[in-house]
């Protein structure tokens, strides 16, 4: 069976929940190889976490040569590994991106590279008769489902956090490491300097299970919308009119301009539904709407629906949570 490379996404070792889907969804397609790029003390630790989601093989990077630049390095580090891996004949079948704004800007590099065809933002990936990954895009706002397969060389596809349910599976974990040659070209955008965000003690809005948003008809209180969130762990969003009246930041936006999510559960609130809104939630498996406007455009869209003002709606709902969570 050939290697399927997945690009592990984490912080400091610290493995994100999407890189145990990417491994789920590849082993529907092949070995699942892991490819790490970080510090040499940190990938002990990743190495583990990767395991246990089934990696058979996990390629180390020490990215000491390749940290304080942007993209072009990793691009590059992982066109070597698959000429590589081409050249003792075990060229991986297909390579899986979390669908991050550094991850798609990595698969583009790449693409270019290995001369392949790219997919981006797939929320499912299968195997198709011959056992070539056969991808699922929500497309044009959300109106359209595309079914599409790479036509020419190594399939590259990044995949949408919560496409796939992570599912633990011991795999061997062999560690190889891998030392690319980095070129002065790659190396010619530096980052002079980076200051974290501050944390909220929220997941990220892109990755979490449970998103609560909140738009115009907050009035811009979103306390009855960040009290909801934190009695369900959920992340929180916001439509563009609300980050538009500068109540929340232009990162909470969910949208066509915004983020993109597509979480279990996805609760919009004070939220009308314009179309530029749907497109950036309509793929999250459970939608809950509050709005006062029984003839609101987001109930055509919403598994359940609760006509009434949100002020009184999501308190009384949080209290409830609250109660039964004790
Ligand atoms: P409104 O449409 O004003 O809706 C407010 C809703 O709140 C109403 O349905 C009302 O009934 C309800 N309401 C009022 N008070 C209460 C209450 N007390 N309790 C319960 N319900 C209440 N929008 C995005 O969100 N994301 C995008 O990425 C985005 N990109 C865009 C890109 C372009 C090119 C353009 C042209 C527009 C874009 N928009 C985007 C804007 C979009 O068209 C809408 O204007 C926006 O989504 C409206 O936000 P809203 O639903 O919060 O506000």
């Amino acid at each position: 069976m050939s290697e399927v490379l997945v690009v592990i996404d984490h912080v400091d070792g610290e493995v994100k929940k999407p890189t145990y889907e990417l491994l789920t969804i590849a082993r529907r397609l092949g070995e699942p190889s892991a490819v790490f790029f970080g510090a040499a003390d940190k990938a002990d630790g990743a190495v583990e976490k990767v395991k246990a989601y089934g990696a058979e093989k996990v390629y180390v990077i020490d990215d000491a040569e390749l940290k304080g630049y942007l993209v072009a390095p990793k691009a590059e580090a992982l066109q070597q590994l698959v000429s590589q891996l081409v050249e003792k004949s075990v060229a991986p079948s297909a390579i899986l991106f979390s669908s991050t704004f550094e991850g798609k800007e990595i698969a583009a590099r790449l693409a270019i590279k290995i001369e392949s065809g790219l997919i981006t933002d797939a929320v499912d990936v299968e195997a198709g008769e011959g056992g070539e990954p056969v991808t699922t895009q929500s497309v044009f706002a959300g109106s359209y489902t595309v079914t599409a397969t790479v036509t020419k060389g190594t399939p590259i596809i990044t995949v949408k956090p919560n496409s796939a349910a992570p599912e633990e599976t011991a795999g061997a974990g062999t560690v190889e490491a891998f030392t690319p040659t980095i070129s002065e070209a790659a190396r010619s955008t530096q980052i002079i300097a980076s200051q974290p965000r501050q944390a909220t003690g929220r997941p990220e809005l892109t990755e979490a299970a449970i998103v609560v948003s909140g738009g115009r008809g907050t009035g811009g209180n979103f306390e009855p919308i960040e009290k909801f969130a934190d009695s369900l762990g959920a992340a929180v969003g916001a439509s563009r009119a609300a980050v538009d009246s500068g109540w929340m930041p232009h990162s909470y936006q969910v949208g066509q301009t915004g983020k993109t999510v597509s979480p279990q559960l996805y609760v919009a609130s004070g939220i009308s539904g314009a179309i530029q809104h749907r497109a950036g939630m309509q793929t999250s498996k459970t939608i809950v709407a509050v709005n006062k406007d029984n003839e609101a455009p987001i109930f055509e869209l919403v598994d359940f629906g609760v006509v009434g003002d949100l002020h009184s709606v999501l308190p009384a709902a949080t209290e409830e949570i609250t109660k039964r969570k004790a």
